[in-house]
Formats: structure tokens, sequence, C-alpha cells
């Protein structure tokens, strides 16, 4: 019998009802391991309902209970990390190394959010005016969604759901219905920390149940994690139901490598932010800008590296780079690297040719070199184990095409001049800067975003950023009448 993959509401798994549901495989066989319920936007409605009466307790909690819940959270994230790496890896196909990278990440916003009685202090000011006194509080908004990509199943949600009920809220959350059953282990967890059922949530679904959630009254706030095209219409219709949104969209990442770089270090850097995750990383980089002679260099050491990267099933401790999420997209990445070569590309590696495992969802890594800004290759969010070449004469005609990209996620510049780095970080316009670092991913104590394109609203997610999104501040203006009125008898006399 097929397994199904419930919702989770009010700290218990919950069958669909709405009789549809979408095939999850297991990208390394090509095999369906399980059908995902599709929720309604009934369903949708009693998991807000659960989220609201819950979110009203706990944001009762004290704040040593809170972090305590958080922090025993943390602790079985921790101790049971490998379950969740195969979990991930069995849908997503991602190496389990990589799985334990994105669990390590995820764990650290966990850890920043154990902090919350510190996080959430305020400001006071003492005689602001005669006898009074001013000051800041920030409360959390109630219930709160996030709605998530496949690429990132336990990380992404981690981002968001850590903060939230830390703060206070109560959450529901979305995940992509093609790696749907990270999030239930997260879920039951979270139980097992102590968290009240009905502070976390789980929907599965598509875009009914992202609908229902955009336009459901009860939702304060929606974050959500995904692409361009979806990132906008959340923006746009969450806001217009009266919701804060942080949206944060997809990608074209490009690394500069100027000649006076260390040309291995850039290799090795670029092979393992352009094929990590099969290139299904909303920080991988896709573009190479090489400039001057460093592009000779730079093509022949990642050329060199490309053969000995092992391809194959992500459960294989061997296996360093897996396959694709499903044969859809694997076909749709092939098809680039064809219109690459039609449209004048160098074809450097040919991943279609590549040595990969027959069953499944594999393709081998592509290197394209002399690719033009015209080309889809070049304009196109591909997120696939294709890394494009970009040849530019100096350090201005590469800035200049990284800043006219649309997307602006992440970038990286390699260099050994210190000062030509600074510059850099002066002059792009791009939300997360590499210097000699090629995925950027901030830490948790400061906030992950991109600009333009790859983020619509203002707040970036998690850390500090964060932790404003997810609640809402009130300043209480206070005079108390004097001591010196007061008809009880205090036993001490009264100083001024
Ligand atoms: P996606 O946009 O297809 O899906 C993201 C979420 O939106 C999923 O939960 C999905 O069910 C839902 N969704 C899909 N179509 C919808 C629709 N028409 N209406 C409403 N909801 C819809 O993205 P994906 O393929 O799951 O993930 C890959 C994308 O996410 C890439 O573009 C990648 O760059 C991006 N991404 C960005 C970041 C970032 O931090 N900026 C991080 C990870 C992934």
């Amino acid at each position: 019998m097929v397994t199904r993959i419930t919702h989770w509401i009010d700290g218990a798994p919950v069958e669909g009802t709405s009789g549809r549901t979408s095939p999850v495989y297991n990208p390394a066989t090509g095999l369906v391991s399980a059908e995902c319920y599709l929720a309604t936007t009934a369903e949708v409605a009693t998991a807000v309902a659960a989220a609201k009466e819950a979110a009203r307790e706990w944001r009762s909690a004290s704040l040593s209970r809170r972090s305590a819940v958080v922090f025993a959270f943390r602790e079985l994230l921790h101790a049971n990390a490998d379950e969740l790496a195969k979990i991930i890896t069995s849908e997503h196909g991602k190496v389990l190394s990589d799985a334990h990278g994105e669990i390590a990440r995820g764990l650290e916003n966990v850890e920043f959010a154990a902090g919350v009685p510190q996080l959430l202090k305020g400001g006071f000011s003492e005689q602001a005016g005669t006898g009074v006194d001013v000051y800041s509080i920030r409360q959390p908004l109630g219930v709160v969604a996030g709605i998530t990509p496949f690429n990132f199943p336990a990380m992404v949600p981690l981002w968001m759901a850590a903060n939230a009920i830390a703060c206070g809220n109560a959450f529901v959350l979305k995940p992509s219905e093609k790696d749907p059953s990270a999030s239930l282990w997260l879920a039951r967890k979270w139980q097992e920390a102590g968290l009240p059922d009905g502070v976390f949530n789980v929907v599965q679904g598509d875009k009914d149940a992202v609908d229902a959630l955009l336009t459901h009254p009860d939702v304060e706030a929606v974050s959500f994690v995904g692409s361009t095209p979806i990132a906008r219409y959340i923006y746009e219709t969450g806001t217009a139901n009266g919701k804060r949104v942080q949206a944060l969209g997809g990608a074209k990442n490009h690394m500069m490598v100027l000649p006076d770089a260390d040309i291995d270090l850039a290799a090795d850097a670029a092979v393992s932010a352009a094929y990590g995750a099969a290139g299904e990383r909303c920080m991988s980089i896709s573009v190479a800008v090489a400039v001057g002679d460093a592009g000779d260099r730079l093509v022949d050491a990642i050329a060199a590296r490309l053969p000995k990267l092992r391809i194959g099933d992500g459960a294989d401790p061997d296996s360093e780079m897996g396959p694709l999420i499903t044969e859809e997209h694997r076909d749709k990445v092939a098809g680039y690297i064809a219109a690459g070569a039609e449209s004048g590309a160098t074809v450097v590696v040919d991943g279609r040719a590549g040595d990969v495992p027959s069953d499944g969802f594999f393709l081998g890594t592509t290197l394209l070199d002399n690719v033009t800004r015209d080309m889809s290759v070049y304009t196109d969010e591909i997120f696939g184990p294709v890394l494009s070449v970009v040849r530019a004469q100096t350090y201005d005609d590469a800035l200049e095409l990284i800043n006219s990209n649309q997307f602006a996620n992440g970038t990286a510049i390699f260099t050994r001049d210190g000062g030509v780095a600074r510059q850099f970080q002066f002059d792009v316009q791009v939300g997360m800067v590499g210097i000699n670092v090629p995925i950027p991913v901030p830490v948790a104590y400061y906030s992950f975003g991109g600009w333009k394109d790859s983020l619509f609203g203002d707040t970036h997610m998690y850390g500090p950023e964060g932790i404003n999104f997810y609640t809402r501040g009130k300043v209480v203006t206070s005079r108390w009448p004097d001591p010196a009125t007061s008809a009880v008898d205090l036993g001490f006399p009264r100083t001024r």
C-alpha cells in the first residue's frame, strides 16, 4: 500500500479529505515512495483555527519556558540528525553530507531562537518627562504561516518556525509537496520538546492551500521562500489581504574571479558552489565571471576537477552529487544545455553525456564557456548542475554585468587584493556578498536576504530581522501618582 503523507494539526497527524494527492519520488531511483495529501481550503481553516486557539495560551508562556522548549527541540534535532538527514536524502536526492549541512544551518537558527529572552528586550527611558517613563515591548502577531521550497525541506522551515515560535506565535507550515516528510518529523520533535499542541501545524498542499493561507483573515504574516514568479504572487496577494509578507525569490549568483586570484581556491569553490546539491541551491554559483587572463586558467582548472566528482545515490556515502528533484526538472535543465550550445556557448563539459546512474533523475555536470548575456543559460535561473563562464575584460565590465542582473541574492569575488574586495563590497548591488567565500549564507545572528527580484518585502529572513518580522512593537508611556500624595504609609522617609 502506498504511504500517504498527512497533515499535522493540533498535535496529531490528520488524513487529507480532498481526494487529491501528489506523488513523492525517491529521485535516486525514480520510483514513487509516497503520495502527499493536498489540502482543501477547509482543511487549512482547521489548521489556522487550531493555531489561533494555541497562540492565545502560547503568548502567555514565560520567556524562560519558551526558551526551554526551543532548547529541548534543539537537543532532539541535534541528537537525531542522522534520521532526519536520511529522510531529506530519500525525497530530495541530495547527498547525506549535504543533508547534514542543511540540518546544521537550521540548527543554528534554533540556537539563536533559544536566546529569545535577550532578543525581545525592549528599551526603557526613565524620566522622559517629569514622573513619566517610556518603554518599548515587542509582542507576537498570533498565527503566522510559512510556505517553503523543495530544496531545503528542513532548513528553510527552521529559518522561520524557530523564531516565530520563540516569539510567542503559532505557526502553520505549508512545505513543498515534492519532499514533505521532513515537515512531519519536525512536528513530532516539537511535540516531544514540550511545545503545546497547535503551536506548530503542517498543511500539505499546492496552490489551493497557499491561496487559503494568503486569504485567511486570521493569518497575520506570511514568510515565503521559492521561485521569483511565485514570490511576487505571494507578496502581492498576501499584502493585498492585509498581511505582513516576506517573500524570498530565485537567484542567479555570480562569482567574479580576478586575474590575481588563487585559481585553485577559486576552482574548488566554483565546483562545490555550482554543483553541490546538483545546483539546486538558491545560493549556488551559476555564473563565473572571469576577468582578463583568469578565464583560460579558471576554465581549465574547473574542467580538470569535474571528472573526479562522484555522482550517485545520495544515500551512498561515497556520492558527492545526487540526482535532480524530478524527471521533468532534469529534462528542463538538459534543455538549457542544448539551448546554450545552439546559441554559441562553448560546451566544455556536457552533463548530458555524463557517466551517471541510468535509473533516477540524474544529470552530469556541465561547464559552458563564452556565455553571453543574451543567452537563456545566462538570463534564466536554471537550478541545476550547470556553470556558465562569462568572460569580461575588466573589473568594471564584470561589475556592470552583475549589477545589471534582475536577481541579486548572493555574489562572490575571488582576489588577493583586499582593496579591490572592499571596493566590490561597496559597489555590488546584491544582498549577500562573499570575499573568497562562494556561498556567503549569513550565520543565524545576521539575516538572510537578497535584493531586487530575489526578495519581495523589506524584511530579510531569520536573525534580528526575523525577530522583528514575527513581533509588533508597542510603546508604553507611563505616569504614576506622586508617592508623596499616597495614602499608604510607606514606613520610611520619602526622598527625591
Ligand atoms: P516554487 O516557487 O515552485 O515553490 C515554492 C512553494 O510555493 C512550494 O511550497 C509550492 O508548493 C508553492 N507554490 C508553487 N506554485 C505555486 C503557485 N502557483 N501558487 C501558490 N503557491 C505555489 O519553488 P521550488 O521549486 O520549490 O524551489 C526552488 C526555488 O526556490 C528556486 O527558484 C530557488 O532559487 C528558490 N529559493 C530561494 C531561496 C532564497 O533564499 N531566496 C532559498 C531557497 C530556494
